[in-house]
């Protein structure tokens, strides 16, 4: 037997930084009993303190009352011995570091300790769901609840199935992100950095190229896509935001090695890691693509992208967006709310292409993909069938 939505009374978070606390407060605010687990006990006096720092931000800002705050406090309970905290849950939410073999062990000892019936969920931000269902007795209760940061403020959480996540246990799973008042998107296969994500990569990645060939300035792109495409910052803007040139280059071995659907087979722009090489990894550095030792916000023209074409950004994105419908990972309308609530994109990529024309989309793309003559990368920026298809036929996506 599996927990059903109606059953599901308790909720287990199994790591209290910053993500788990997060996703405490959310379950608790929601109705939930929420036992709060870490291995470091003062982590978890600072989750508490946090959750109710944020109960208090939400008071202020008229999205709950002290009434609800209160009650929902009431609700959470925080210990580090994982057997108590997971003996009565029906719905485990492990939010614990990005490494595989602790999320792997985490696993184990939760299936051990949790109730046959519950379901056991990560929130990865791009580790192997499959694997870590298999370390289980009860792979088909297994799947990754995506959240994005902060979980109090976004509004998407991405559902990720495995090969043995059965419909009942993602929808139940779905309904509970409803309740939790988010809006779920169902990823069907567990590829690598899942749906958003898998449209940042091009967002931030094809610029890169575009730079380190020395065809187009960084102002020049972030402006076009700030300013002209209202983006809320522009790629190498938002690298620097995230420390995307670290993760890249860090985990640029691990992508390599993957061998699930859709995995990537190229390398990381050179210009990532002259820069890495540099320790210029973003605004925690004071320097990544851009200097920040005397200026907190990188200085981009408002008018510095006016000559440049922002569909040779959108085009790659595209493509990646209409694989992964060609390939059963999500549809088409998850795709556009993904891209809009968790990257807070003025638009879906299926948006964008219906208003300019697949056909736009296409020849932009073949002249990205001939940018990148002779290397791996051009194969990955070849049009795929159902692009080319809806291009010939003149069709929308919607
Ligand atoms: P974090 O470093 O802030 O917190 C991780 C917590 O896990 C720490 O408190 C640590 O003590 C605890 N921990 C480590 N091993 C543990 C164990 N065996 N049992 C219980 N607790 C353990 O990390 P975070 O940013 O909150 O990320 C947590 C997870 O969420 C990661 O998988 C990350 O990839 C994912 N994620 C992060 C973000 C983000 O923006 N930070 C967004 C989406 C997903």
């Amino acid at each position: 037997m599996v927990v059903a939505i109606d059953d599901i009374e308790r909720v287990t978070v199994i790591g209290a930084g910053q993500m788990g606390r997060g996703i405490a407060a959310v379950a608790a605010l929601a109705g939930y009993e929420v036992v709060v687990n870490d291995i470091d006990e003062a982590q978890l006096e600072e989750a508490r303190e946090d959750i109710k720092w944020s109960y208090g931000k939400s008071v202020e800002n008229d999205a709950a009352t002290q009434d609800e705050v209160d009650a929902a406090m009431e609700r959470l309970s925080f210990m580090t011995n994982l057997e108590g905290a997971v003996a009565d849950a029906d719905f485990v939410t492990e939010a614990a570091v990005e490494q595989q073999s602790v999320k792997e062990d985490i696993f184990e000892d939760l299936d051990t300790a949790a109730p046959p019936e519950a379901i056991l969920a990560t929130n990865t931000s791009g580790l192997n769901i499959t694997q870590l269902a298999e370390v289980t007795e009860r792979p088909g209760q297994v799947l990754g609840t995506h959240w994005f940061n902060p979980p109090m403020l976004m509004d998407l959480v991405e559902v990720i199935m495995t090969e043995h996540t059965p419909d009942a246990v993602v929808e139940t799973a779905e309904t509970l992100v409803e309740d939790f008042d988010k809006t779920p998107i169902r990823c069907r296969k567990d590829v690598p950095s899942f749906i958003v994500n898998r449209l940042m990569r091009p967002y931030g990645e094809e610029p890169a190229w575009m730079v380190h060939r020395g065809e187009h300035s960084l102002r020049e792109i972030d402006s076009a896509m700030k300013y002209g495409e209202e983006f809320p910052m522009g790629p190498f803007e938002l690298a620097d935001y995230t420390g995307a040139i670290q993760l890249r280059v860090e985990g640029a071995e691990d992508h390599l090695k993957d061998d699930r659907p859709l995995a990537y087979d190229t390398d990381v722009c050179p210009l990532l890691y002259q820069l890495y090489e540099k320790g210029r990894y973003g605004r925690k550095t004071d320097a990544g693509y851009y200097d920040y030792s005397d200026r907190d916000e990188p200085d981009i023209p408002v008018d510095a992208g006016q000559g440049f074409d922002p569909l040779l950004v959108w085009a790659p994105i595209v493509n990646e967006a209409a694989k992964m419908v060609q390939h059963g990972v999500a549809t088409v309308e998850d795709v556009d709310t993904g891209a809009k609530l968790g990257g807070n994109w003025p638009k879906g990529p299926f948006e964008k292409a219906d208003e300019v024309g697949a056909d736009a989309i296409l020849s932009r793309l073949t002249e990205v993909a001939s940018r990148h003559e002779n290397t791996d990368k051009m194969a990955e920026t070849l049009p795929c069938s159902l692009l080319v298809e809806k291009a010939k036929r003149g069709e929308t996506f919607y």
